[in-house]
Formats: C-alpha cells, structure tokens, sequence
C-alpha cells in the first residue's frame, strides 16, 4: 500500500479538483477564513492508493488500483462514497473526498469527508469478478475503513450488493465476538443485511425535495412543470419518480449512450423497466425521439437535474440551457465558466453539497440503526430526511439573501465556518 504524497500522484485529470478548490477558496475569502484553518482544509488528512492483484474467470491475473482519500475528519468519521470508473483517480478522489466535507457539515451531521473507488470499467467484469475486486480492495484497505473511522457508501457504480460484499468481507476478517460490531462499516447495504429502508431512494428524494422547496418559494406548484435529467442511474431515477409523482414531465434524458425526448413527457416507471432490459440504457427507448446529444441542453423545461459526472455543464452548453432551475444530483456538475454564465443569466443553481445531501443524510440514519440495534421504518425515514432537508434549504437560502451571495458560496461558507469553529474551539495538537 502506498499513501501517496503530492509528488507521487499519478496522471490525472485536474478538473474537479480546480473546480472544488476554486469554490472553496471564493467561500474562504468571503467569510475571511482564518489563514490557519485554510492550510489544512486546503489538502486532505490521508490518501491512499493500493494496486491489488485480483484472479479473473479466465484464470488470468489483473492489476487493479483503488483509492481511498479521507480529507478532513474533524466533526466526525470519515465519510463518502466509492465509485468504479475509468476516470477515478488521485485527483477525483481528492475533489470528491472534499465535497463530502463540506457536505456533512453542512448537513449538520457527525461526519468528515472522504472517498475512494477503483479505476475501472465495471460493464467489462463478470459479477463474481467484481466480488473478488471489491473483496479483494477491502482487505487491502484493511484498518483504513471502519465503523468509527471512515464509512465508504455507493456512489457511481456501486450499489448495496457492493456494500454487503464489503461488509462481510471486513466483518470475516475479525475475531468472532467483535464481528457483530462492525456492521456499520459501510452504509447503503441491502435491507435485510443491516441496510435502511429508502436509502436507495434517499439521494434522489433529497433532490426532488430540494426542487420543491425551491418551486414552493417562487410560489409555484409542481404541477405541469418539464425537467430533463442527465443519468437514470439510482440518483436520476429517484428524483424523476418524485418529481412525476407530483404532475412534473420528463420530457428528455441524457446517458453515457445516448439522449431521448418527448414534449408530452416519459413515463419514468415505463422508462426504467425498459432500462433493465436494455442493459442499463434507456437509449432506443420507442416512447420518445432520439436526439443529439449537444441539443440535450438545449430542451425546452423548467429544471435541468445533472445526476451522472462532473464537469458536465460547461462555457459550451451554459448559453444554451433553457431550465430556470439547475439541481445538482451530481457532484460536481457544473463547472467554474458554466456556472457563471448561468449566474449571470439568473439561473439558480441549488448546488450539489446542499443538493444530493439526502444520500449521506440516509447513511447517518442507517449508522445510527446499526449502531443502536435498532430497525426504523420508511416513513418516518423519510420525513426526517425532509424536515432537515428542509431546514438546511432555508439556513442556505437566508444566508445567502443576507450576504447577497449565490447559493453555492452561501452554502460553502455554511460548511466551512462550522469547520472552522471546531478547529478553534479544540485547538490543533500537540
Ligand atoms: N456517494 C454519496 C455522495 O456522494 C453518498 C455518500 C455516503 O452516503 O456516505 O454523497
């Protein structure tokens, strides 16, 4: 294993670090961070990088490398996801890893930030393959992860069924009577195997929330309402099923594969059926036209839902976008140049650290179920998810009426002074 330092990291792509940093630094300078507390939320605490060797069902031996970032733990545990994909690299997990710092303590819950994942293109590996894969990362992450030190959760491309393989494997590596404890390693497991019930739906809700509230602000109903969605995975999937269920239309999607439309509306539920027979892709879908990929963008609708990578509303597609609204399923969606294009054409932007936070907020609900014995129910599960949804939308959008800054700086400065305070009321060792 190798904790990687600056002058070792690995080629990678630097634009979701730039563009975390960048916002990070322009919430610094507004709130006058103090310079202290800046050097060390500038980098992360631990980086962790492991090449494992993993045996394929051919019987041929791959090298696989996996990363693990943890940027900043000081109101809690190490938390975030674990993403499998070709573009997972130092940098991305650095970037990811600080946007789930500022998420928690915006979220105003118990948690640092981090995150990880494994570079690699899942559709390419058998499911026992990825067994042995994830299997194999989490024994060699070892005493890295744990229930009160750093809990990894889904993220793009993993799913509970990667979560219980991770469980088990780090619960099988301990002494019988301490194997029961450790449950809440990870969050986001099946239900039935120490997972919550609705934390596959929690990111997406949490955006369909956010949505809402935001709609009920500008003293509007859902009702009629057009919105595109970029990724049907879990995330996109969920906040279109909300959002329809209130009367809003789906009226394009955009995939790896390909985009579709339709004016009239998509049936979500009718879509997503067609997905799981279609390899995942709702590209061909026959309810709806196939259109460019570029005039995605360009469709005509009140909210615009990025729910896939990062920095993909960019200077090239910003002047284009139709929606009044962008919400940030995604981390990271939207970069430095597309985002002031679209603040400067009076677009709101409900960002990513406030926006898809019902994801991490799930997870807190499920440690505390694992770590208390305890079995909650749905709907009680999701109306916490609300009411502190809910109330963070408020603290974000009073701050930034206060200050008259956009909701992503008001958000940030939220998080980061909550850091700050912690760092100064406990002071930095020895
Ligand atoms: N991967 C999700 C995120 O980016 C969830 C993280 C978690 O639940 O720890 O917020």
């Amino acid at each position: 294993m190798i904790h990687v330092t600056e002058e070792q990291s690995v080629p990678a792509k630097h634009g979701l670090l730039e563009n975390v940093l960048q916002q990070f630094n322009h919430a610094a300078d507004q709130i006058k961070l103090n310079p202290n507390i800046r050097k060390i939320l500038e980098v992360p605490n631990t980086e962790i990088l492991i090449n494992f060797p993993v045996k394929m069902d051919n019987g041929d031996v791959e090298v696989f490398t996996g990363y693990r970032v943890q940027h900043n733990n000081a109101l809690g545990p190490y938390k975030g996801g674990l993403r499998y994909h070709p573009t997972v690299d130092i940098n991305a997990a650095r970037a990811l890893a600080m946007w789930m710092t500022w998420k928690t303590s915006l979220a105003g819950i118990p948690y640092g930030g981090a995150k990880g994942g494994i570079k690699l293109d899942p559709s390419k590996y058998s499911i026992s393959e990825l067994e042995r894969i994830t299997r194999r990362f989490t024994y060699a992450l070892g005493e890295n992860i744990g229930p009160e030190h750093d809990i990894p959760a889904p993220d793009v491309n993993t799913n509970p069924q990667t979560m219980a393989w991770i469980a088990d494997t780090y619960m099988s590596t301990k002494s019988t009577p301490e194997r029961s404890k450790n449950m809440h390693v990870v969050t986001g497991k099946p239900v039935g195997s120490g997972g919550l019930e609705g934390r596959d739906r929690s990111t997406g809700f949490g955006v369909y929330l956010m949505i809402r509230c935001w709609t009920e602000k500008m003293g509007e109903t859902l009702q009629g309402k057009k919105f595109i969605v970029q990724g049907f995975g879990n995330v996109g999937y969920w906040a279109s099923y909300f959002l329809m269920r209130e009367g809003a239309l789906m009226v394009g999607v955009q995939d790896a594969y390909g985009s579709i439309a339709n004016a009239e509306g998509i049936d979500v539920e009718k879509l997503f059926a067609y997905t799981q027979i279609n390899k995942g892709s709702i590209k061909d879908y026959a309810q709806a036209s196939s259109i460019e990929n570029e005039d995605f963008f360009e469709l005509d609708c009140d909210y615009f839902i990025p729910a896939a990578l990062g920095n993909q509303i960019t200077k090239d597609n910003a002047p284009h976008i139709k929606a009044r609204l962008i919400a940030e399923g995604a981390n990271g969606p939207t970069d430095k140049e597309g985002e002031r294009i679209l603040l400067d054409r009076n677009v709101t932007i409900i960002p990513d650290i406030l926006c898809n936070s019902g994801g991490v907020i799930g997870s807190y609900f499920e440690w505390l179920q694992n770590r208390n014995g305890e079995m909650w129910h749905l709907e009680e599960i999701l109306e916490r998810i609300e009411k502190k949804m809910r109330a963070n939308f408020d603290k974000v959008n009073d701050y930034a009426s206060e200050k008259n800054v956009d909701l992503r700086t008001a958000a940030f400065c939220i998080a980061i002074e909550r850091i700050e305070q912690a760092y100064i009321l406990r002071g930095i060792f020895p």
